[in-house]
């Protein structure tokens, strides 16, 4: 988890499944663990928010999500993941 005025980057290692689409837009930025082979987020100083929101809008599970002063900025809608435990609706 990183910071930029205002801005937090966090990266769900459950959702993360590695493939590197967000270290291709983002190169130096988005990296791979080599022990976890999960994405991080490195040289979060040097990062501009594009390349920020580049790698979070490349992810194909949504892994990356980006709040501005505690709100979600992306993504809108997080789908639930294969064998997330859905919340029933009370009724
Ligand atoms: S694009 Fe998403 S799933 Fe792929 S490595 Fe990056 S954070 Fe993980």
């Amino acid at each position: 988890m990183q910071s930029k005025p205002g801005l937090t980057v966090t990266i769900d290692p459950h959702r993360c499944i590695g493939m590197g689409k967000c270290t291709t837009v983002a190169p130096g930025i988005y990296t791979i663990d080599e022990e976890t082979r999960k994405a991080v987020l490195e040289n979060a100083d040097d990062a501009t928010v594009e390349q920020l929101f580049a790698g979070a809008r490349a992810c194909p599970t949504q892994a990356i999500a980006i709040h501005q002063y505690g709100r979600r900025m992306y993504p809108q809608i997080i789908p639930p993941m294969f064998g997330d435990k859905i919340e029933e609706a009370p009724d």
